[in-house]
C-alpha cells in the first residue's frame, strides 16, 4: 500500500486550523481504514513562519496524535514555497497538496488516488469547476490573466490552483528544476507524466483572511509571466522596429515640409514626439530590467525555504 502524505501550508491560520483538523484527520483515517493507504500516511502542516498561534496548535496536535506531523520554516517564505518544502522535506510515495482553509474540497482526495493508483496517473490536478465564491473582479481578472498566459504561450491548467496530488516520481522530477522563483502551476506541467483533472466546487473561506492580498496576487501573477515567457521582450523588440518606421516616416514628412520652405515643424509636434519616445524607452528598459533581476535572484541560488523546527518527521528523513 502506499504511502500518502498531505501537505497544508499554513500562515496565520488559528482560526480555521482546528476545524482543518478534524476534517483531515477523519479523511485520512477513512482512507487508511478501507485500505486505500498505508497506516504510515501522515497529514503534514507547514507553518510559513505564522506570527499568531498557528504553530502552537499545530504542534499540540502532532504531540497528541500520530497521524500529524509538521514543519516549521524559520520565517514566511511565500505560499509556493511553503509547499515545496513539504513535498522536499517528507517522505512518502504520494504527496498532496492543499490550502490550510480547505476551500478546496478535499474529499476529493480518494477520487485523485483512484486516478495514481487504479490509472497510473503522477499528477493529478484540482480543478475549480467554478468561481462562484469568487468576488467578480477576482472572478474577472483571473480570466483575463489565465487568457493572457495562453497568448503568450504558457500551456497551464485552467482553473487550477495548488490543489494537487503528485507521485514521488514526479516530485523527484520537479526537484530537477532549479529555479528559485515559483509557479508551480506553470513548472508542475513541464514535467509531462500521464496526469488527470479531478473537479470540485471551491467554497468561500470559512474563518480568517485571506494571506493573499491584491499586492501579492499582482506579484504571483507577474511571477507566472517573467518566468516562463520572453514575449514580454520580444514585443519591445518590435515596438522598438515599430517606432523607428514610424520616425522614418516622420523624417521623410519633415523633409518634405523643409523642401516646400515653407513651415517650421512645430512645437507641439516634437514635444509629442520627444515625450512619447522617452516613455517608450523607459517602458522597454524597466521590461528589460525586470528579466536582469530576475536573473540577478536567480544566480544567487539562495534557498527557496529554510526549515527551523520538525515534529513527527524524524522517520522520514
Ligand atoms: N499561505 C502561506 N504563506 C503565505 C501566504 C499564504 O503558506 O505567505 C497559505 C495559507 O495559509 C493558505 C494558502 O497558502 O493555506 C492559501 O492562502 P489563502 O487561502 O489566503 O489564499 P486565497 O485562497 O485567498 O487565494
Ligand atoms: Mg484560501
Amino acid at each position: 500500500m502506499k504511502k500518502l502524505i498531505i501537505i497544508l501550508p499554513c500562515y496565520n491560520e488559528e482560526e480555521i486550523l482546528p476545524r482543518t483538523i478534524k476534517k483531515m484527520e477523519s479523511l485520512l483515517r477513512g482512507l487508511i481504514k478501507n485500505k486505500k493507504i498505508s497506516p504510515a500516511s501522515r497529514i503534514c502542516f507547514v507553518d510559513d513562519g505564522s506570527e499568531d498561534k498557528t504553530w502552537k496548535i499545530i504542534a499540540d496536535t502532532c504531540a497528541d496524535n500520530k497521524l500529524f506531523c509538521a514543519l516549521k520554516l524559520s520565517r514566511n517564505f511565500g505560499h509556493q514555497s511553503a509547499i515545496l518544502a513539504g513535498m522536499y522535506d517528507t517522505a512518502a510515495d504520494i504527496y498532496v497538496t492543499i490550502d490550510a482553509d480547505l476551500q478546496d474540497n478535499p474529499d476529493c482526495i480518494p477520487q485523485m488516488l483512484d486516478e495514481v493508483v487504479k490509472n497510473g496517473c503522477d499528477i493529478v490536478y484540482g480543478v475549480r469547476n467554478s468561481r462562484k465564491s469568487d468576488s467578480f473582479f477576482k472572478r474577472a481578472t483571473a480570466l483575463l490573466y489565465y487568457r493572457l498566459l495562453k497568448v503568450l504561450g504558457l500551456n497551464i491548467v485552467y482553473n487550477h490552483a495548488d490543489f494537487r496530488m503528485m507521485t514521488k516520481r514526479a516530485v523527484e522530477t520537479l526537484k530537477r528544476f532549479p529555479e528559485r522563483n515559483l509557479f508551480l502551476r506553470a513548472i508542475v506541467p513541464l514535467i509531462g507524466f500521464k496526469s488527470a483533472n479531478v473537479f470540485y466546487d471551491r467554497t468561500p473561506r470559512t474563518a480568517g483572511e485571506t494571506k493573499y492580498p491584491l499586492k501579492s496576487m499582482i506579484a504571483l501573477a507577474w511571477n507566472g509571466i517573467s518566468n516562463f515567457s520572453i514575449v514580454p521582450l520580444r514585443l519591445v523588440t518590435f515596438t522598438g522596429f515599430f517606432v523607428c518606421f514610424i520616425s522614418l516616416c516622420f523624417i521623410a514628412y519633415v523633409i518634405y515640409r523643409w523642401s516646400l520652405q515653407g513651415t517650421i515643424v512645430g512645437w507641439a509636434s516634437t514635444v509629442t514626439i520627444i515625450t512619447m519616445f522617452s516613455g517608450l524607452q523607459l517602458l522597454s528598459l524597466g521590461i528589460i530590467g525586470e528579466y536582469m533581476a530576475k536573473i540577478f535572484m536567480e544566480v544567487k541560488q539562495r534557498p527557496s525555504f529554510i526549515i527551523d523546527d520538525k515534529i513527527g518527521l524524524e522517520d522520514t528523513k
